[in-house]
């Protein structure tokens, strides 16, 4: 039988497959179909979007192919009709990966990316200008970052084999901003790789390849030396990935229900990024690693937090950091970090050259 065009088959996918939440006393599906971007009324954020699935498709299809990529089907990315933010990462039957973002997600991250671009704290650490103009350059860079790094988790996801693996017990590996509950910690080790995955990505593309010359253009930071634009182009990764999880309401937690969460905590999603983020830069730009001082990544963290603030209801995640540090969050660490070192063993990922994940402090 000839496959389904890959946006039928998305949608039929959707509509079949999607989870069901009661919502305003009504069964309502989570994800109703393909979002029709004619649908989209700003003819603006029609046209961003649709470019934006674009150059998505093209660099996924361009991908390289790796050993270590243990599920790789042809891969497409849509958006998708629904009223919660997520995104998903699913597959039909051996025909596609598919990788969807839904609206209210990209609501959230354009005003995520919104704040941070008019923050003037956000301007002085990268140090440019805070004329409208570059305001806008940076809103797009920041939307960029962010909207790549989303969608190279959910790639994660695929490739490293987690959606094929719990495929039995759900069609869909998403994102939920909320009902962060019933799960375990094999799925926050794969959440964990998938930031860690992610980040990898995500620095290459953009500190390494022609992106970096669009960045410095856009950013007016032609003249800077070649080490002030790496800085610049890493603090905006930096950037984006502590607003979009401080962003997030953070979940409360104790020793009862931390490992059935979903994933690990904001604060320790965070901290395993970095050290991802660190040693890519170990390996492939030393210099960066001496310049992200603690200092320094802490007075980022505190502009991101100042720039977000109110997007997560007004509560920080000062009680998840406290529990972290405890005995209990020690023994949590370990026992994440062992998990991930086991898939990553499963994974063979001998070529992969990931940190060590050991605790550190939070
Ligand atoms: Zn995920």
């Amino acid at each position: 039988m000839t496959p389904l065009p890959a946006a039928d088959a998305f949608h039929k996918c959707l509509e079949e497959n999607s989870p069901r939440v009661i919502s305003q006393g009504r069964y309502v599906p989570v994800y109703r179909g393909r979002l029709d971007l004619a649908e989209v009324q700003q003819a603006d954020l029609r046209s961003l979007l649709g470019t934006i699935q674009k150059v998505m498709n093209e660099a996924l299809a361009a991908r390289k192919r790796v050993p270590d990529h243990i599920d790789d089907l042809p891969m497409y990315f849509d958006y998708i009709d629904s009223d919660f933010p997520s995104a998903t990462a699913f597959r039909d039957d051996n025909n596609y990966a598919f990788i969807g973002i839904t609206l209210p997600m990209i609501y959230d991250l354009g005003d995520i990316c919104v704040r941070l671009s008019q923050a003037e704290s956000i301007a002085k650490i990268l140090s440019i200008e805070t004329t409208a103009e570059l305001r806008d350059g940076l809103h797009a860079v920041l939307f960029n970052h962010l909207l790549s790094f989303i969608v190279t988790h959910e790639f994660t996801h695929h490739v490293h084999g987690h959606v094929l693996t719990h495929q039995s017990e759900s069609t869909f590996f998403s994102e939920f901003t909320n009902g962060n509950n019933g799960a375990n910690l094999d799925r926050q080790a794969e959440e964990a790789d998938a930031d860690g995955y992610a980040a990898y990505h995500i620095l290459a593309n953009f500190i390494d390849t022609d992106a970096r010359r669009n960045i410095s253009a856009v950013l007016k930071l032609d003249s800077v030396s070649p080490n002030a634009l790496d800085q610049a182009v890493f603090s905006c990764f930096v950037i984006v990935a502590g607003a979009f999880l401080f962003s997030r309401p953070p979940c409360d937690i104790s020793k009862e229900n931390i490992y059935t969460l979903t994933h690990p905590p904001q604060a320790a999603r965070l901290d395993y990024l970095m050290r991802h983020s660190i040693n890519w830069c170990k390996e492939n730009r030393p210099a960066l690693v001496e310049w992200m001082t603690n200092e320094r990544f802490q007075s980022i963290m505190r502009a991101v937090a100042e720039a977000t603030w109110g997007m997560n209801g007004g509560v920080n995640w000062d009680s998840q950091t406290v529990f972290l540090r405890s005995d209990e969050g020690t023994t949590y660490f370990q026992d994440l970090s062992k998990r991930i070192d086991a898939q990553k063993a499963a994974l063979g990922a001998e070529g992969r050259k990931e940190p060590p994940s050991t605790n550190a402090d939070t």
